[in-house]
């Protein structure tokens, strides 16, 4: 039977091969990740993003997706990074640190740097030169319909919370919260720029026009309402793309709610609402005109895969 001691050792050594294949393994996902994001092999999976192909098809965690990709990236244009965590010179988590500030030309400096020092002083060191990078932009669950906000913030936009805070403050004859304030600013921001609020608006306008009563108007009667005024608004295709009309905007805003139109082979409907871009279904190349049916919302990379199809 064998003693403790070489039982312990044979553990020892059973950990350390382990933990080095996971390093070579490590690298190699850092390679492959940056072969998939230079040639964009994440969109033949209706994936939108690398970020969403790790997750999906990987199955690598949020956090590890995020520091991987990241390292991926900037190893592209500093390749002395990867060859760092391959050797283990420099740990991954140390590696994802200095994404935040490394470049071709300080390359040395930093890396010989992070050699030397622990992660902690590393992080110090890189805030400290980048404090942008201090505090990453971050929102986790903390019950389930209660979320924890983390981000950075300059003096200049501190200035204008507190104002905000101030005026609401005043507005609700109560200390306003930094919640409050912000719920406050970002309804008045949407009301202002919502794209699918300025359609409603204008339907509703129309629809009034139309005698309706003012609770009448659901969305329903004031899409129709507005079909009605405007059924079928045709720019006729000739020579180059005509642009497209505020009330055709409207149009396409309320029914696809500015937000992607594309469906993955489950149905399911892409939740993307920002990059959006406006695109023919028949081509304008092909006599596609700029008409309702025509047209219809896709995130920029949902466009791109649906033009390479083309
Ligand atoms: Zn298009
Ligand atoms: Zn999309």
């Amino acid at each position: 039977m064998k003693n403790k001691n070489t039982l312990d050792h044979e553990i020892h050594l059973k950990a350390l091969e382990v933990a080095s294949r996971y390093l070579i393994c490590t690298g190699e996902l850092i390679e492959i990740l940056q072969t998939l994001d230079a040639r964009k092999t994440f969109r033949l999976y209706e994936c939108t993003s690398l970020y969403r192909y790790a997750v999906t098809f990987l199955k690598l965690s949020e956090d590890v997706a995020c520091n991987l990709i990241a390292i991926a990236r900037k190893s592209a244009l500093v390749p002395a990074l990867k060859n760092n965590t391959d050797s283990g010179a420099i740990s991954v988590s140390k590696a994802r640190t200095l994404c935040a500030v490394l470049t071709p030309d300080n390359q040395s400096r930093w890396l010989d740097f992070a050699k030397t020092v622990s992660s902690k002083a590393l992080q110090r060191e890189v805030a400290r030169v980048n404090p942008k990078a201090a505090v990453a932009d971050k929102a986790s669950y903390i019950a389930w319909d209660r979320l924890k906000l983390e981000m950075g913030v300059s003096e200049e936009c501190m200035q204008k919370l507190r104002r905000v805070q101030d005026l609401e403050s005043q507005r609700l004859k109560k200390a306003a919260t930094f919640e409050d304030t912000l719920s406050a600013a970002l309804d008045a921001y949407l009301e202002k720029f919502d794209p699918v609020k300025k359609a409603q608006r204008s339907f509703a306008r129309k629809a009034k026009m139309e005698s309706k009563s003012e609770s009448e108007l659901t969305s329903g009667v004031i899409f129709n309402a507005l079909r009605l005024v405007s059924p079928r608004i045709k720019v006729p295709h000739s020579g180059p793309r005509k642009p497209k009309s505020a009330v055709l905007k409207h149009q396409l805003n309320l029914r696809d709610q500015a937000r992607c139109t594309h469906e993955d082979g489950q149905g399911d409907r892409c939740e993307s609402t920002r990059w959006l871009d406006t695109h023919h279904i028949v081509p304008v190349c092909d006599g596609g005109d700029n008409t309702f049916e025509n047209l219809t919302t896709l995130c920029r990379a949902h466009h791109q895969m649906e033009h390479l199809k083309a």
